[in-house]
């Protein structure tokens, strides 16, 4: 099977090929991070304006990089939510159309499914159920994946995502950004920095170590960016510094990396209560390449006995491959959609499986 999948829910106008041996036969990734860095966040409008102009030509030239023409597809993948309403309805309307004129079969996707699912594209031994730790700039949530269209989040953070966070704590560090091809955001030259520095100068806080049963399996990072906000105001370290810099930069990505892999631990033992056995564990987002993180996580699936796997880091960060992959896994269920569909802002995984689709061999 050959799959072409479409990825507009955010900033990123992403394209690409891929087979259901998990070949990719071609992709497109146009970044918008210049168009938003001047506003200091993404701006929705600007943001569907830039995938307006810049889909068409995107799924051209990954048509082109594959020689093949649309005819030869089996199905068309496009993101269907969760995302920004604007930047999602111009994927939509593209895929459903080439879809519908074609008279191939669409498959709307959600984009969190295609992200815990990516791993499988890489490695084959990524079986179900497996849980998965999704740690981005958008997101932070462990999931358990029970089976194609059947996910359980388990815990989701909040406030700030752990990328946010990295990204905040560095902007107090004045620490550069990056652009997304190396990672994107400020959470790389954070990593960079804090090899040099000693995190116990500055014991920070692991956040929620005392939290209430019912939010056990939550995420928190505001409660981290503020300590180090108010250590600044304080006095206690100075941005000049290097050495101060590299400190705090150990000691916030010391207890940002306790944090997610002790939420990690108790999701694996949710799953044990709900008597689920977890074969592997799959990290993914752009905080993965982060490797005091990969390390803490690392533990826990040794401790858990089972294997963890990460995505390579452009797999991990919004992709067009996985939004094809997805499709590769739907469209072998005969999970389809009909040329009707409307994107869908707000959707929690959970409530996949509740949908219906059309069926067909
Ligand atoms: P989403 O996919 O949830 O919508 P996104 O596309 O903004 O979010 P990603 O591209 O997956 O998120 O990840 C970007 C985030 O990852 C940024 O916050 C960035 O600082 C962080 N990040 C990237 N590399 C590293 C690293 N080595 N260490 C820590 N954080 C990192
Ligand atoms: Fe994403």
């Amino acid at each position: 099977l050959r799959v072409l999948g479409i990825e507009t829910s955010c900033d990123d106008t992403a394209a690409a090929i891929v087979t259901s041996s998990g070949r990719i036969l071609a992709e497109t990734n146009v970044h918008q991070h210049a168009v938003h860095e001047q506003h200091g966040g993404i701006v929705p409008g600007l943001a569907a304006n830039h995938h307006l102009m810049n889909l068409p030509l995107a799924v051209r030239s990954t048509l082109e990089q594959s020689g093949l023409r649309i005819d030869d597809l089996d199905a068309i993948a496009v993101t269907r939510g969760p995302g920004l309403p604007a930047s999602l309805s111009v994927g939509v309307s593209a895929g459903k159309t080439l879809a519908a004129v074609h008279a191939k079969p669409l498959v709307g996707v959600h984009h969190m499914e295609a992200h815990a699912l990516m791993a499988r594209m890489e490695s084959a031994h990524v079986r179900f159920p497996f849980l998965c730790l999704l740690v981005s700039g958008g997101h932070t949530l462990t999931l358990l994946a029970h089976q194609v269209n059947e996910y359980s989040v388990l815990g989701s953070t909040l406030d700030d995502s752990v990328g946010e966070a990295f990204d905040k704590v560095a902007r107090e560090l004045r620490l550069p950004w990056v652009d997304a091809q190396d990672g994107g955001g400020a959470g790389p030259a954070l990593e960079r920095i804090a090899r040099q520095g000693d995190p116990r100068r500055f014991a920070l806080p692991v956040p929620m170590d005392k939290s209430a049963s019912a939010r056990l399996l939550d995420f928190s990072f505001s409660g981290l960016k503020a300590h180090v906000r108010r250590m600044r105001e304080a006095g206690q370290f100075s941005p000049a510094s290097p050495q101060d810099q590299a400190d705090v930069a150990a000691a916030f990505q010391h207890a940002a990396s306790r944090h997610l892999a002790k939420k990690t631990a108790l999701a694996f033992k949710r799953a044990r209560e709900m008597q689920v056995e977890v074969t592997c564990l799959v990290v993914s987002g752009g905080v993965a390449s982060n490797l005091a993180v990969r390390a803490a996580l690392e533990d826990v699936a040794r401790r858990e006995a089972v294997e963890m796997v990460c995505p390579q880091p452009r797999l991990c960060t919004d992709n067009g491959v996985m939004i094809a992959w997805a499709g590769v896994e739907r469209l072998r269920l005969g999970l389809l959609d009909p040329y009707t569909i409307d994107f869908i802002q707000r959707w929690p995984l959970d409530e996949l499986k509740r949908m219906g689709y059309e069926r067909r061999a």
